[in-house]
């Protein structure tokens, strides 16, 4: 008898993946799987998008990382509800983690939850969470050939921040080739230029959050 360990492992995962969405549903959250490098700016983007959806959409975080609660911390000063998962070893996310944070987060509190996941190009997008959107964030102190490299962030992914636009100057990275490479891996795939610094782009994003939010809930969702 031949056994596929990974396909049984990712079956699994998928089973409780649908579980959590359920969860997520019945308290009207968004839910995204933010995902990129190490260093691309998941955490400065978090930060920024708190603030940016003040008063409009309730913001909450479940931030993944190997080791330490900095993340959590540094998101805990702009009061956003927010969990810290540290995996230890696991270079990324699984559905039964976010399923032992569930408890620690008010969710009917939240709109739009983001999943931070662990800094990684490879496996966190064979793991789903439960969310409604991957999204994917590359900075353009990174390379451009990102895409070809590691298409299957990208296929997954339903938006492409490309952040870091500011410093575009100071690299050799072709912002034309990467969104043509993205593209060439997922032609369906939203790309967003962004600068966590300077704001720009930031609006754009917010208003996609609010879009997906809108077409997931309906225009009356928040009352
Ligand atoms: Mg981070
Ligand atoms: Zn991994």
């Amino acid at each position: 008898m031949k056994i596929n360990v990974m396909t049984d492992i990712l079956e699994a995962n998928d089973r409780i993946a649908v579980d959590n969405s359920k969860v997520f549903d019945k308290h009207r959250n968004l839910v995204l799987n933010l995902m990129s490098s190490p260093g691309a700016g998941k955490t400065t983007l978090l930060e920024k998008t708190g603030e940016a959806l003040k008063g409009k959409l309730r913001l909450g975080v479940i931030a993944g990382d190997i080791e330490t609660t900095r993340d959590a911390e540094r998101l805990r000063k702009y009061k956003l509800p927010v969990v810290q998962l540290t995996t230890g070893s696991a270079c990324h996310l699984d559905a039964n983690m976010i399923t032992y944070a569930l408890p620690h987060i008010d969710l009917k509190k939240i709109d739009i939850l983001v999943i931070e996941n662990v800094g990684n190009l490879v496996c966190p997008a064979e793991f789903k969470l439960g969310e409604d959107y991957k999204i994917m964030m590359l900075s353009v102190t990174e390379g451009d050939e990102k895409p070809l490299k590691y298409p299957l962030m990208f296929r997954e992914s339903s938006l492409l921040l490309i952040n870091k636009i500011d410093l575009l100057k100071y690299t050799n990275f072709n912002l034309k080739e990467a969104k043509a490479n993205a593209r060439r891996v997922n032609p369906d795939l939203d790309i967003i230029d962004i600068s966590c610094t300077t704001g720009e782009g930031i609006p754009d994003w917010t208003s996609w959050l609010n879009q997906r939010y809108q077409k997931k809930f309906g225009t009356k969702a928040r009352a």
